[in-house]
């Protein structure tokens, strides 16, 4: 039999339909208040770029999309206070009214210290607001506005939808929970 990365699931969380049942619901939210404004939204690589890619055609006003890539934390990066945007956006922002789009919100340390906010207000965009598909907020530690959120889950480490443990099961169509003996440390996290 043909082994592939279902196999490592122990449990689906969210299931392909309900996935795609609330992206679209986001992202009729969004057309309604994004209407006659122009909207980018401005995915966080790696994790967000499937989740991006069916939220905005679940939007049916103008809208564009583009990258950034920002280094992950770590205690180090946490004491120092920095998280270095990798990949930045190339595009003039001036008047555009951005949508962050986030994979899961965590510890809340990412968003904030990237500065990723403050970094895209200051190239003069109209507003900044933020997407995330997952928060988990009995993990966080500062606070992160989120503006528009797929699920609330409790504290576990998923897979799957964008999201990977090492590279691994980001193109699973579902959010999941991996087997103990798959997951290793990752489930402490
Ligand atoms: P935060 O800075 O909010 O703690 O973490 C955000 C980032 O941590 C996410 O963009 C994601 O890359 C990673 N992360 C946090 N929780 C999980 C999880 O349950 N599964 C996976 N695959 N990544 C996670």
């Amino acid at each position: 039999m043909v082994t592939t990365i279902h196999d490592d699931i122990a449990e689906v969380l969210i299931s392909e339909e309900l996935l795609q049942a609330r992206v679209r619901q986001l992202g009729k939210e969004i057309s309604r208040d994004y209407e006659g404004k122009p909207l980018l939204l401005v995915g966080i690589l790696k994790g967000a770029a499937v989740f991006l890619a069916d939220l905005i055609r679940a939007i049916d006003v103008p809208a564009d999309y583009d990258f950034v890539a920002i280094s992950s934390y770590g205690n180090a990066t946490r004491s120092s206070g920095v998280v270095d945007i990798k990949k930045d956006i190339d595009a003039d922002l001036t008047g555009r009214h951005v949508l962050i789009v986030e994979d899961i919100v965590d510890t809340g340390w990412t968003l904030r210290l990237s500065y990723i906010t403050e970094k895209l207000l200051a190239r003069n965009a109209a507003s900044v607001r933020i997407c995330a598909l997952l928060d988990k907020p009995s993990r966080r530690e500062v606070d992160v506005d989120i503006d528009y959120r797929g699920f609330v889950i409790e504290d576990r480490f998923v897979v799957g939808y964008g999201l990977d443990l090492a590279g691994r099961y980001r193109n699973l169509p579902y959010i999941g929970v991996l087997k103990s003996d798959v997951c290793g440390d990752a489930r402490n996290k």
